[in-house]
Formats: structure tokens, sequence, C-alpha cells
């Protein structure tokens, strides 16, 4: 049986090395010159700078066991300190690996987060673990409120509504360490008063505490390669964009390269985002209603992208965020919330919300001696009608404003926009880093559509993966290894429960690598 993936990212992979382990042909067809999708690093400002393209913090991937029963041996880099939110006034809120060091620097708000890690710490992988796991996660849900028992549906109300409602609620009131847990949410594209919002910025917070949110040391491209490894056996065919799936006789027989060229195949995991699976679908291949959902999947706001080669560390006013890998740029509550609802409604935001990550103040491999790296991203809309320079210009009066004197150190910039980025990985539709928006709608069942959520499709032989199914965005690679398991149940239900006990025995039969570039 030969089976053609669709994406060389980090789901894509995953879902080669199980295939190849389980001995089927595998070829992956790549859009892009090298595999990796948004999970890279590139030299993007001068020699010997390293940058995260995409992801550059991954504590999904420290929790879902789809990553961590391949055991990849990288080399994790996981500060104490892993992130700091800074003030106007020169103060600075952080969340240290330690609870009770992050008790203290919330002050008065301290015991209401301590409370609250006190019940949420004992089940915090459990949590991720049903949070990541196929849908439904009955045993896990099950395992998750005997052990919360009358405090597991006050939590599941907490964590449905918005990060403000929640931080407001833990915080009894605080606005300032509301928006501090607001500004992990903002990772996922939500505005703080959004639906849901509150769970992401409480399990990225929670998670922090149980496993940190580490990143690998040499940068992102570290995990890929180690990925391309493992996928020893399966061909990795880049430059290889794919413009249509191949359907006959009701099933799937390959797709066609953009270069015209025919790839037969008797299954195909797609792990493009839905828009892009609607695009490469001929019309009639899946039920009208399901075309049309995943045609009008919706995108949320995106990253403008700004790499920094600085001369030196970021002169921060607070002390904090001297010592944290990631920095929460963005101030007071009210501006989160102002800044995302700029970017929902069209307009690139006066003041943008900031992620900014220090990887190289941790790791001494992502820039020259002295010199330093800088990420940082803030959310604006795919389309608007500003210049790079114009919105890269907004980004640094933020870095400036809690960081003065920043400007002085830059020795060069790369930027990217939400419209590059998606020229880079199509996938990316709109720049989009999640795959789609995380509101309600789009979440869960519905993440695309209900006969999708478990990776398949009413079309015999496609296989649905990647950022726009359940569980969504981030590096973890339960989609990819979802698809594989409905694919080989399909195939062969025996031969699907002796391979489940083969993965939980961790021996991956490793196969050779057939990597043509
Ligand atoms: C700026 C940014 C910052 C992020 N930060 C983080 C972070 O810190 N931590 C985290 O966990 N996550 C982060 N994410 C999200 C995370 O990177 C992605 O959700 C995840 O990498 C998606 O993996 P994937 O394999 O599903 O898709 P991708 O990695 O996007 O891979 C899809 C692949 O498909 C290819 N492709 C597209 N169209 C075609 C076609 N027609 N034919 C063949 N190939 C095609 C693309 O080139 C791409 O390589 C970030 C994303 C962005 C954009």
């Amino acid at each position: 049986m030969r089976v053609l993936v669709v994406g060389a990212g980090h789901n894509g992979l995953v879902a080669a090395i199980h295939l190849a382990a389980h001995g089927l042909e595998v070829t992956v067809l790549e859009h892009a010159p090298r595999p990796g999708g948004a999970a890279t690093s590139v030299e993007a400002t001068l020699p010997g700078f390293v940058h995260d393209h995409c992801a550059a913090f991954v504590p999904m991937t420290a929790v879902s066991p789809a990553m961590r029963e391949l055991e990849l041996g990288i080399a994790w880099v996981n500060p104490a300190m892993v992130l700091a939110h800074p003030f106007d006034d020169g103060s600075a809120i952080a969340l240290h690996r330690d609870v009770a060091a992050t008790a203290r620097s919330l002050g008065e708000a301290g015991a209401g987060w301590a409370a609250a890690m006190d019940r949420l710490l004992p089940v915090a992988t459990p949590l991720a673990e049903a949070v990541l796991s196929r849908l439904p996660p009955v045993r896990r849900s099950a395992r998750l409120a005997l052990a919360l028992r009358r405090d597991g549906l006050e939590w599941a109300r907490r964590l449905a509504g918005s990060v403000e409602a929640l931080g407001l609620d833990v915080f009894d009131g605080d606005r300032r360490a509301t928006a501090w847990l607001a500004g992990s949410a903002q990772h996922s594209g939500l505005p703080p008063t959004a639906t849901m919002s509150g769970a992401f910025g409480m399990l990225l917070q929670l998670v922090e505490h149980s496993h940190g949110w580490p990143f690998p040391r040499g940068g992102m491209q570290t995990l890929t390669d180690a990925l391309v490894e493992r996928a020893q056996g399966a061909e990795i065919r880049c430059d290889a964009p794919v413009e249509a799936i191949v359907v006959r006789g009701g099933r799937v027989s390959g797709v066609r390269l953009v270069n015209g060229e025919d790839v037969p195949g008797d299954a195909v995991i797609s792990t493009v985002n839905a828009r892009v699976l609607a695009r490469v679908l001929p019309a009639g291949a899946l039920p009208g209603r399901l075309h049309r959902r995943l045609h009008i999947w919706r995108s949320g706001t995106a990253p403008f992208k700004v790499d920094y080669a600085l001369s030196g560390p970021v002169p921060w006013a607070a002390a904090e965020p001297r010592e944290a890998a990631v920095v929460h740029v963005g101030g007071e509550l009210e501006e989160l919330s102002q800044a995302a609802d700029e970017a929902r409604r069209g307009v690139v935001p006066e003041r943008p919300a900031l992620v900014v990550g220090q990887q190289s103040l941790h790791d001494r491999t992502r820039a020259p001696d002295g010199r330093h790296s800088l990420y940082v991203y803030g959310h604006v809309p795919a389309r608007h009608d500003l210049t790079d320079e114009q919105v890269a210009a907004r980004v640094e009066d933020q870095l400036e404003r809690f960081a003065p004197g920043f400007r002085a150190l830059v020795l060069a910039r790369a930027t990217r926009s939400p419209a590059q980025t998606e020229r880079e990985n199509p996938s990316l539709v709109d720049g989009d880093l999640a795959g789609g928006s995380y509101e309600l709608d789009q979440q869960l069942v519905f993440r695309p559509a209900p006969e999708l959520a478990r990776y398949r499709t009413p079309l015999r032989g496609l296989y649905m993966a990647g950022a726009s199914t359940h569980p969504g965005g981030a590096v973890h690679g339960m989609s990819g290894r979802g698809a594989v398991t409905a694919l080989l149940r399909d195939r062969r239900p025996a031969e699907a429960v002796m391979y489940g006990e083969c993965r939980r025995r961790r021996s991956l039969p490793r196969q050779r690598s057939a990597l043509t570039p």
C-alpha cells in the first residue's frame, strides 16, 4: 500500500514516521524547498544569528504523547523563569517554573494563583492530554472528573469563558494579574474577552509549571531535522506542491503536482489547512455541505513577525524581562483587548500586543558571542494598507516603550507580513498561526466538522490532519499520529491494535532514510 502525505510540516513528518515504521510505502509531498513547515529556523538577519521562523516555544511538544513517544533525543532549554509581563511603571509580573516564586511575583494576587495551582497542578498532565487526545476523550475526562470532584464543574465553567473573566475571578478583581494571564491567551490569537480564551491562557501557564515552555537548543530546525531523521524509509519530496487530489471510482487514487506529474497512491493524508484541502479536492469528492465547510473555514488574525540581530541584550526597564525567555509586551488588560479588537476589525493596532522571544539569553548557539537574536510578533489583520516599515515602526515603538534604548541595539532586522508567510507556506492561510480561528464554532468536534474531527473523511482513502483539525495548531503531532491510526484501523483493524501495542512498548521500528531534496 502506498500512502501520500501532503505537507512536510511536523504533522506530516510524524505521520510519515508511523506509516514507514508500519512497513507502508510513504511519499511526503511538500510545497517548500525544505521540510518543516512552521517548525524551522533560518539565518534571517545576519550570519550566525539563528531565528525561529514560526513556532519557537513548544510546551505542547513537551506534553504531547505523540512527540514524547518518538524520543527524538533533542537537547531542550527550559529556563526557570520563562515569562515576564512588564508594565509602564517599570514593574513586571513573572511566571516561574516554581509556583511559590510566581505567587510572590503576583503580589496580593498571588494567593489566588497558588490556590488555583494547588488544585490544578496535580492534574496538569491528564488535563493537557485530555485536551490533545482524540475526540471524545471519554476515559481521560472521567479520570479528571474523579480527581477534581466538585471543583471539576467549577473549573470547566471558568475555562470555557474568557481569560478576562477567568483572571478577574481567580485574582479577585486584580486587573494587572489578569493582564499577565491574558498575555498567554494571546498566543491563540483570541482576544481576552473571547469565549475559550480562558482555557488557552490557563492551560499554557499550568503546563509551564508542570513541564515548562522548552525550546530546542540550536533552534526549531533541530526538531524538524530529528523528525526527518526518524522518518527513515519515507520518501520526502520537496518543491513538490500538490495541485489536486485525484479521485477515481469513488476513492482516492493519488495526487497531481503543480508541474503536471501524477503521483499514484492508495491513500492520502492531508496535513494542510482546511481551505487548501477544499481547493485541491475535485467538486463532488466530499458531500457539498462538508466541502463548503472547508471552503469557508475562517482564519484568525495573523502574526506580523520581526526578527532582530542585536548588539546586546534588550534593555528592559523592569528586571524580570531581562531574564525571561518570553516577554509579553502589551501592558494593561484594556490595551491587550484594544489591540486584539483592532486587529479583528481589520486595523493594525497602534500599540500591538507582542510576543517576544529571547532564546539567545539561554541558548548561546543562537547568536555570535556578545550578540543576541530577538523573536517578535504581534497580531495584525491578514490584509491592511500599511507598509511593512510602518507596522515594524509600531512594533519598535512598543519595544522602546518598555525597553528604552532598544533601537540603538539593532544591527539588522527581517520583517514578515501575513501575506509573505502564506506565500512561503500556503497552509498558513491568511498568515494565521493556528490553521483557523480558535473561536468556539471552530473548536473540538467543529474542527473542522464533526465528520472530520477524528481524521477520517467520507471520501475513501482520504484522511485529514494538521492544524485545522482537532486539537488545532501548535507543535504536538497529535493529528498526524491520529490520521495514521485511523488509516491503519480502516486497513486492517487487528494490525492497528497490534501496532498500538508496539508503540506502547516503545519499539517503533527504524527504517532507512530516503530524503530527496
Ligand atoms: C509566527 C508563528 C508563531 C508560532 N509560534 C508557535 C509556538 O511558539 N509554539 C507552537 O507550538 N506553535 C506555534 N505556532 C503554530 C505552529 O507552528 C503550527 O501550528 C504547526 O507547526 C503546524 O504544523 P503542521 O504540520 O500542521 O502544518 P505546517 O507546519 O504548516 O505544515 C504544512 C506544510 O504543508 C505544505 N503545503 C502547503 N500547501 C501544500 C500543497 N498544496 N502541496 C504540498 N505541500 C503543501 C507547507 O509548505 C508546509 O510545509 C506558530 C505559528 C506561526 C505562524
